[in-house]
């Protein structure tokens, strides 16, 4: 990225509070921290990387004490996308001040929320039942990669049903809208997700990409007709791409997939049989499930999966690398169907109550896209509820929206409401000046007129009716502090 002169001195005097040409390399680190630009950034280690004292060697400011130059630091802001340049700029997706608000926030939500121990572990494979209950970790990305977390954030979880928007979304990349919902429909289904009756919506698809069997009927579309090992590498580096880092594989949740499903593999079958499925041959509907159960087996962490879902919040553009993942138009699809049935059955309630697109899986991960600001926010905590949402992980939706005023449905008006009370506001205090100005030109009369005037006549009675302006302009005074509160 190129830099104007003058906007870099300009940043780089922010840093240079001595004024005397340097900057101390930790200082230049805690002031990415606060914007949320962390110094594990991969951006920030190559910008870092590249800068070398006199000698050419390099440096390592990240754990010497080092100063650095206006020269060295022009080097460092400019590297790549300019993440460094445009975070001291106050250029990021959240502003450095409003990104340290969510982060104490849910800093407090994840201490309060750590009593909570509502809800069970899903319990329909060793892998999912063995997990630690306790386990809780919330990380939050933004579009330009700045990144909060706290607790266990880096700790690795099979991704499960949280795959499902993104498995549509390589389907809607590969062959578009139209050959997709051959497929697959747009609709709620009603039923659970998991729902082994084949019940088939709208022009006899699945209802929807979030749903076992609509999540098959898309995955089925990614890479068509090739070797499932190929199939496997395209998702497993779509992932890396949106991520920034390679999702791992948990083997044994495969394998404990694989022997417990019958019902999956069962719909599979049901849906090739009424040519619903797009898969050949006759071991094409096992072929499907199984490819399915290995991308419910993806191993990511709540760090890794919030730049996931911030990819989306980016209309298609990954976090960390600037690149180009999935169109806006696939981006904003994936964000509708989330929006209607990312949460199971509890997706209306959830719709009412948080009102912005999530998706949840039964490992106890729930991500949640605030494209309004850009960012996603997910939560691990593996007790469910009985829609098989993570507890804590709801709650923690339900609170950021409630906090920072999130909910695209709720307070509509209200900034109407505020400039029509404002206007009342102004019109109040012309009365009000007004009021005041005619008691002031009376009270001067009263002066000039001095003795000459008498009791009962004119004079009295201009300034009766100045009292009662005043009386009048304090209770419009009042009644204008009820209009500004409402
Ligand atoms: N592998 C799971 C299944 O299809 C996905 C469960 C989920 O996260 O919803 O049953």
């Amino acid at each position: 990225m190129d830099v104007s002169e003058s906007g870099l001195l300009r940043t780089f005097s922010t840093l240079d509070k001595d004024d005397n040409g340097r900057v101390w390399a930790w200082e230049l680190l805690s002031t990415l921290g606060q914007a949320g630009i962390q110094p594990t950034d991969p951006r920030v280690r190559a910008a870092l990387a590249d800068v070398r004292d006199p000698e050419g060697r390099q440096i390592r400011i990240d754990i010497q004490p080092v100063e650095i130059d206006f020269r060295q630091y022009a080097g460092i802001a400019q590297h790549g996308d300019g993440v460094v340049y445009r975070a001291l700029a106050g250029e990021l997706a959240v502003a450095p001040d409003e990104f340290q608000e969510y982060a104490s926030s849910v800093e407090a939500m994840y201490g309060d929320l750590l009593a909570n121990r509502d809800g069970k572990v899903a319990d329909y494979i060793p892998t999912l039942r063995d997990a630690d209950p306790e386990r809780f970790g919330i990380a939050i990305c933004t579009a330009d990669g700045q990144t909060f977390s706290i607790g266990d954030a880096d700790l690795g979880f099979s991704v499960q049903s949280t795959s499902k928007p993104f498995s549509y979304a390589m389907a809607l990349e590969q062959l578009g809208p139209t050959e997709v919902h051959q497929w697959v429909g747009q609709e709620q289904s009603g039923g659970t997700f998991n729902d082994y009756r084949l019940s088939l919506g709208e022009g006899r698809r699945p209802h929807n990409p979030m749903i076992n069997a609509g999540a098959m009927a898309t995955l089925a579309l990614v890479d068509h007709g090739q070797e499932t090992s190929d199939r496997f590498r395209t998702v497993r580096e779509t992932w890396t791409r949106m991520m920034g880092q390679a999702p791992g594989f948990d083997q044994e949740t495969y394998l404990a997939e694989k022997a417990t499903g019958d019902g999956n593999r069962g719909l599979a079958s049901l849906m090739k049989a009424a040519d619903m499925l797009k898969a050949s041959g006759e071991d094409g509907a096992a072929k499907t499930a199984d490819f399915y159960f290995q991308v419910c087996s993806l191993e990511v962490d709540a760090q890794r999966l919030a730049a996931a879902g911030a990819t989306l919040a980016n209309g298609g553009i990954a976090p960390y690398s600037g690149e180009r993942v999935f169109s806006p138009e696939t981006a904003g699809r994936v964000l509708s169907v989330m929006g209607h049935s990312g949460m199971y059955n509890d997706s209306g309630k959830f719709s009412d109550q948080v009102g912005l697109p999530a998706k949840s899986g039964v490992s106890g991960n729930v991500m949640m896209v605030v494209p309004s600001k850009r960012l996603a926010v997910v939560v691990f905590s593996p007790r469910l509820d009985a829609a098989g949402n993570s507890v804590r992980g709801v709650e923690v939706c339900k609170r950021l929206v409630n906090e920072f005023g999130l909910h695209p449905y709720r307070g509509l008006g209200a900034e109407r409401s505020r400039a029509v009370a404002a206007r009342s506001g102004q019109q109040l205090a012309g009365a009000l000046n007004e009021a005041d100005r005619r008691a002031e030109a009376a009270s001067a009369v009263d002066r000039a007129l001095g003795g000459l005037s008498r009791p009962g006549t004119g004079g009295a009675g201009t300034a009766q009716t100045t009292d009662t302006e005043r009386a009048g302009a304090a209770a419009t005074r009042r009644t204008g502090q009820q209009t500004q509160q409402l």
